[in-house]
């Protein structure tokens, strides 16, 4: 049996490295667009752009594992039926089982002055290298974008000594997360010295010269409520677009991602699966309505369950059931969040330690809890992970968590 990998990522990987430990011993094809053996993210944010991790240090282990690799060329189309997949340099990959795992890249400015010297995205290990060797001679940065990326990038260049001002069209940082603890994560910034500009997006970037200049770098940025700030750096941080182009016209169900069902087969085509930030999967803290996560730990376990499902025949294949987790770190706090917050429509502090900066806020939809966001409280996960199996009542988490006694301070159950 042929297995094809079209995305040599951290959920591409994870499924080779799957279908292998699984006893597959036919032929792995993993086709990827960027010319590196897969690397991990979260630090291109963190670690290596505040200088305490190293490039190499983001490489994911391959060790030995038996497949061909076809880096540096992205899959550019797809027939389903003769089950090939088209390669950019003219080549083809036949297989009986196709796992999708493209992911997203940074969505893109063109707005005036995009094309000016100093202005980035963060999504590759280049734009990384690029925006670190940027900050030792960077005045002031500005990002445009408060969720994670944007301010996690905050941190990191203020933990450099760099100016910084993030600026968000929304009212207040980390949107998915509620309105809530908006005030929380402004406070956070500004008070680590970030210039925060809120309810103001991006209208047009300037140089100090003329800005059709072929080499004119930023100096300045025009914001959507009349605002300027002087920038020689500026991050785009506004977001991601899928990497499906290469599948349109396929036939294949994108909902815009591929939408898959529990067992992550696509759900036009057994013979095709998806796994990580690409694929659309029912989730029952949404009711069962497909949902799509960007997180690395949801990515990993994609890969893991996809390479062991595409051995098998469709009515074999299990199902992913953990909740969705995922990470952020920003200045001194670890901010951790389970299920899916953004479907909330109202957040509830549960847990607060006496000084304030330990917290545990419940994500509720209705009456039941979708979703929890916790702020430097790693302990109390595990707790919650085995409430969040199923979207429990926000009473019966209040009855279990009184029961379990909580360890951060008294349950405050509270509006925030
Ligand atoms: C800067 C940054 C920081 C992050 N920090 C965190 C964090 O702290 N916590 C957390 O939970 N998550 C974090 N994430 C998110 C996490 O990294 C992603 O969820 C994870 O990388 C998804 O893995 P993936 O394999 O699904 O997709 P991706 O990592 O996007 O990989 C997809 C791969 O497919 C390739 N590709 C695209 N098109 C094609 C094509 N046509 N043919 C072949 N290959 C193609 C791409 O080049 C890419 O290499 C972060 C992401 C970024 C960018």
């Amino acid at each position: 049996m042929r297995l094809v990998i079209a995305g040599a990522s951290l959920a591409g990987l994870r499924a080779a490295q799957a279908a292998r430990r699984a006893g597959h011993e036919g032929t792995i094809v993993m086709i990827g667009a960027e010319p590196h053996l897969p690397y991990t993210r979260p630090p291109l944010s963190k670690e290596l752009l505040q200088g305490s991790q190293e490039i190499e240090d983001s490489a994911l282990p391959v060790d030995e594992l038996d497949v061909q690799w076809r880096l540096g060329t992205p899959a550019t189309g797809l027939d389903p039926t003769s089950k090939r997949v088209r390669l950019a340099d003219g080549g083809e990959a036949e297989y009986d089982r196709l796992i999708i795992a493209t992911g997203c890249r940074a969505r893109s400015w063109n707005g005036p002055g995009a094309q000016l010297a100093g202005v980035h995205t963060l999504r590759t290990l280049e734009d990384a290298i690029t925006l670190r060797a940027a900050l030792p001679t960077t005045r002031r940065l500005l990002i445009i974008g408060a969720g994670f990326i944007g301010c996690e990038v905050a941190a990191s260049a203020r933990s450099r000594g760099v100016e910084v001002t993030l600026a968000d069209i929304a009212a207040h940082p980390l949107l998915p997360f509620g309105p809530a603890l908006g005030e929380r994560w402004a406070r956070m910034h500004r008070d680590h010295g970030v210039d925060l500009r809120l309810g103001a997006g991006i209208e047009s970037l300037h140089s100090d010269g003329h800005d059709q200049h072929h080499d004119a770098r930023v100096a300045r940025a025009t914001l959507t409520d009349g605002s300027t700030v002087e920038a020689d750096t500026v991050l785009l941080a506004l977001g991601s677009v899928l990497n499906t182009e290469w599948l349109t016209g396929t036939g294949l169900e994108l909902d815009p991602a591929v939408a898959c069902d529990a067992t992550l087969t696509s759900s036009h085509d057994p013979n095709i699966l998806a796994a990580g930030d690409i694929a659309s999967v029912p989730a029952a803290l949404a009711g069962g309505a497909r949902v799509r996560v960007e997180h690395w730990t949801t990515a990993a376990e994609h890969g893991q369950l996809a390479g062991r499902n595409a051995l098998l025949e469709h009515h074999e294949r299990a199902a992913h059931t953990s909740p969705p987790y995922f990470w952020s770190d920003q200045y001194d706090a670890k901010i951790q969040a389970l299920g899916c917050p953004a479907l909330a429509d109202r957040t509830e502090l549960i847990e607060l330690s006496p000084t304030g900066e330990k917290l545990v806020a419940a994500c509720v939809r209705g009456r039941h809890v979708v979703g929890l966001v916790a702020v430097s409280a790693a302990r109390r996960l595990a707790f919650y992970r085995r409430q969040l199996q199923a979207p429990p009542l926000l009473a019966e988490l209040k009855a279990a968590l009184a029961q379990e006694g909580g360890s951060l301070g008294e349950p405050v159950g509270a509006a925030i």
